[in-house]
């Protein structure tokens, strides 16, 4: 007997084939692919070396970006988020990666580093989201500072990100994007504003660069689990039914006895918990794919299994496969299921989960 236990099928073909839809979408602005959280759990440099013709790669951590170039990718590759400790510029400069600059203090540092080489610099600018960003106001000291420095390359780029991309109605955007506009009117510096859902919702957004992440690992980031054509899933999560048992109406299931039976049933436990990031959350009724059907999730999800109603003529086995999301069930639903977004349930795949790549 060898069961199955947790295992995230990786289809790089998918991944491919969603880069290309995206080219499709923003034909004439190069491509920023947003790899952070371990490519959205799917592997980092994996997913780097299956995007050969993207133009650069975007990261959240200095260790992200350096694990890329001990996986020998070439390509240009930018911290999203600056770097953290000014002896990291050293590193920056050893190897070649990009830096986003948001505050006073990066600005600083960079002026009063001692380099070789200059740094390419993105410069990012709150446009109303107020996460990261300079204000408007500081726009021209820090453009004229970064322009005169020896330190940093005459190609900056000008960045701003939008807080509601997501929502096709939404004020905010038109304003984010007049306003990032403005400032940058009078340059003819390249320019990058929109994530995934801006790439999908808001074409005038796409300017030189797109930084997409979500989309690329076929998943809607838009709400109300709308899918999106011309995208497919990258990660199908599976793990197997390691139980089946036969329960009497009236008996509860797992802790707490969260769940109780109405009738006569047959209950299937599968090999997967929130240990290996499958959302603790999930509700009763949430669906998953066993045997060419949807069977629905009970009880509370433990930490290395979930329970199933299998129904009172079931015929499935110890050893059969389920699936948890992917190809066939889309992760947006489990998502909205587990009251999460898909970018939580992708971040938080877990060590122990097995990687296989699909056929
Ligand atoms: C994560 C990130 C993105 C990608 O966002 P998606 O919604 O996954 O497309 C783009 N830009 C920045 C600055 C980010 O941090």
């Amino acid at each position: 007997m060898a069961l199955h236990t947790a295992t995230a099928i990786i289809d790089l073909s998918a991944l491919t084939h969603n880069y290309q839809t995206i080219k499709t979408l923003a034909p004439k602005a190069k491509v920023l692919a947003v790899l952070k959280a371990n490519g959205y759990g799917h592997g980092l440099e994996r997913i780097a070396k299956a995007l050969p013709n993207a133009d650069a790669f975007g990261v959240a951590r200095i260790d992200e970006a350096l694990a890329l170039r001990a996986a020998g990718i070439v390509q240009p590759i930018v911290l999203l988020e600056g770097f953290f400790a000014d002896s990291d510029i050293a590193i920056l400069a050893a190897n070649n990666f990009a830096t986003v600059i948001h505050n006073q203090q990066q600005l600083s540092a960079i002026l009063n580093a001692k380099l070789e080489q200059p740094l390419k610099v993105w410069l990012k600018i709150d446009t109303g989201m107020h996460r990261l960003g300079i204000n408007p106001e500081q726009f021209s000291q820090f453009y004229q500072a970064l322009s005169q420095s020896p330190n940093v390359q005459k190609s900056l780029v000008l960045m701003s990100h939008l807080g509601c991309a997501d929502d096709k109605t939404a004020s905010t955007t038109p304003k984010q994007m007049a306003l990032f506009d403005a400032l940058c009117a009078d340059s003819k510096l390249e320019k990058s504003l929109a994530n995934s859902a801006a790439v999908l919702c808001w074409p005038e957004s796409h300017y030189q660069w797109i930084r997409p992440g979500l989309l690329l690992y076929g998943v809607s980031p838009l709400p109300q689990a709308e899918t999106i054509d011309g995208v497919k899933p990258v990660m199908t999560l599976q793990s197997s039914l390691i139980a089946v048992r036969e329960i009497a109406a009236g008996e509860a299931v797992g802790y707490g006895g969260a769940w109780v039976s109405k009738q006569k049933t047959t209950v299937g436990v599968i090999a997967i918990g929130y240990g290996d990031g499958y959302p603790r959350h999930a509700q009763n009724g949430t669906p998953v794919l066993l045997n060419g059907r949807r069977v629905p999730l009970i009880g509370r999800v433990s930490m290395d299994m979930i329970t199933v109603d299998l129904g009172q003529h079931s015929t499935d086995k110890i050893g059969d496969i389920a699936t948890l999301w992917g190809k066939g069930l889309n992760i947006e639903e489990i998502a909205q299921a587990a009251t999460s977004i898909p970018y939580e349930l992708l971040c938080n795949i877990s060590r122990r989960v097995k990687v296989q790549l699909a056929q």
